[in-house]
């Protein structure tokens, strides 16, 4: 099979505020820059939104989701056609978009192919759902009928993070879609235009105005602006911890408008003595330096069994030193640039203090090349729970290798930590799989694997990782009001 090619060079198409299906300029005039980070060049300026055009896009959102609208009266099969068209379009325009992050995001070509497949997978999930997410009749008792509306919530802030530009759009817009929601998206300031260009797909499918609407711009602008409006009904984040709570309390200080969080995580993996040492060497590698180490729920604590650390250690380092960093656009690679300029000082920081508070630096440790934001696969063995690499997300490469002698020190040790997002354990021998799974506090556990991801299985994070779940059916319930009808049925009969 021939691998497709990337396009080097891509033409940006859309830099502007997307509202009411239509493409249109800041209020306030101003723009940003957005950033190739494999190179710290500017890409192109970019229109910045904030508070002014957060309420126009309100405006449209609330005009498309009033009783009687386009929308509203669009049957819910049909707008699972809408989101199966979305998802082919992408899958059209693939190479362009994988183009396209590379460039506004630095991740590998392979790895934004794989992106977009993913935010196909995930409309076409909720496609299918659309017409499938129904109430109850319930025999009350007395004379009554009694029944439950599943209805859409309303206008929905979407506020997402750079790691995972189009996934991202797919998880928010696609359960709100099929719901019958309609959408103000917020990409992150890093990487507004894949995103942008969705939004032409949006359109071109047939979506009617107002249905989805997209504002760039920064956090503490736009993104407050979203979650302080009175004339939004709900609001979903994914990124840090700190800023989910400041949506939280900014929905709490205005309307109480519902709020569904994905933050941050300080991902356990365990390998028991007894696991396919090779195996778990590997997925330990992918469930860390996948994304640069940029995700959510990398396996930042890697919890091995004393009787294998040695050798564990030992081939966890050569499978760093062979991890492959550089150009993004080419298909051999495994690693390009890490975001921006501060996400690239955070993390050299915290490998500063890792080596300073003495755990042992097996490989890397260093900026990668002269140009850009690269940063060389970091493996460090000889991690207590104590130092800071083990207490903080690093958000980048480095791999921390912690060793533990049996089962219920490691469930207490992998437990304590303010976070709850995603945890593995390695093993042959199914009841210490179940009882670590089991006992471990975490949205998602994973066995003999890691960082796999499907639409049908819910995602979302225990403790300071999360409020709800997004994916599967459960990632309905977060776009859903329910409604009770209760109706006088005289003789009513059985
Ligand atoms: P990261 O540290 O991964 O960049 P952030 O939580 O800072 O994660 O950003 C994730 C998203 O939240 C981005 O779209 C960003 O612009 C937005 N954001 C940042 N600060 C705020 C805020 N105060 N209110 C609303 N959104 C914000």
């Amino acid at each position: 099979m021939s691998l497709p090619q990337p396009i080097e060079k891509p033409e940006v198409k859309f830099t502007q505020i997307f509202i009411n299906n239509e493409w249109v300029n800041s209020v306030s005039g101003k723009t940003f820059p957005t950033i190739n980070p494999s190179t710290g060049e500017k890409i192109c300026e970019v229109q910045e939104a904030d508070k002014a055009d957060v309420d126009k896009a309100v405006k449209a959102a609330r005009e498309a989701f009033k009783l009687g609208s386009p929308w509203r009266r669009l049957d819910a099969s049909k707008r699972g056609v809408l989101l199966n068209k979305l998802a082919d379009l992408i899958i059209r325009d693939l190479v362009y978009l994988a183009s396209l992050e590379v460039v506004d995001n630095g991740k590998p070509f392979k790895n934004a192919l794989f992106d977009m497949y993913f935010g196909a997978a995930t409309l076409r999930y909720y496609a299918g759902w659309a017409d499938k997410n129904v109430g109850q009749t319930i025999p009350v008792d007395g004379d009554l009928f009694a029944y439950t509306r599943h209805e859409p919530v309303g206008v929905c802030g979407q506020i997402i993070p750079w790691n995972f530009p189009i996934p991202m759009v797919c998880w928010k817009i696609a359960p709100a879609l099929a719901c019958g929601n309609v959408c103000i998206l917020k990409p992150a300031e890093q990487t507004p235009l894949t995103g942008l260009y969705v939004c032409s797909l949006i359109k071109e499918a047939g979506f009617p105005p107002g249905v989805v609407n997209m504002v760039p711009g920064y956090g503490p602008t736009a993104g407050a602006a979203l979650s302080e409006h009175m004339d939004v009904d709900k609001v979903a984040f994914t990124g840090s911890t700190e800023v989910g709570q400041l949506i939280m309390a900014a929905a709490a200080k205005t309307n109480l408008k519902g709020v569904t969080l994905e933050l941050g995580g300080k991902s356990p993996s365990v390998v028991f003595a007894d696991a396919d040492l090779d195996l778990a060497v590997e997925k330990n590698h992918i469930g860390l330096f996948t994304n640069m180490g940029q995700v959510c729920c990398a396996g930042s604590r890697t919890f091995v069994q004393e009787e294998i650390y040695d050798e564990f250690v030992k081939k966890a380092t050569e499978r760093a030193m062979k991890r492959t960093v550089g150009n993004p656009m080419d298909f051999n690679t495994e690693s390009g640039p890490q975001i921006d300029e501060e996400q690239f000082k955070k993390i050299l920081e915290l490998i500063d203090s890792g080596v300073k508070e003495g755990a042992k630096l097996q490989c890397g440790g260093k900026r990668k090349g002269d140009k850009g934001y690269f940063i060389e696969s970091t493996v460090f063995s000889d991690v207590t729970d104590n130092m800071r690499i083990a207490k903080e997300e690093i958000f980048g490469p480095v791999q921390q290798i912690i060793k533990f002698k049996d089962m219920e020190e490691v469930i207490e040790r992998a437990n304590d930590t303010k976070y709850g997002l995603a945890a593995a354990v390695f093993s042959r021998d199914l009841d210490k799989v179940l009882k670590f799974s089991n006992s471990v506090k975490a949205g998602t556990v994973w066995v003999n694997t890691y960082n796999d991801f499907s639409p049908g299985a819910p995602f979302g994070g225990y403790k300071m990782s999360g409020v709800g779940r997004e994916l599967g059916s459960y990632g309905l319930k977060q776009y859903t009001e329910v409604k009770s009808v209760l109706i006088n049925c005289p003789e009513r009969n059985s």
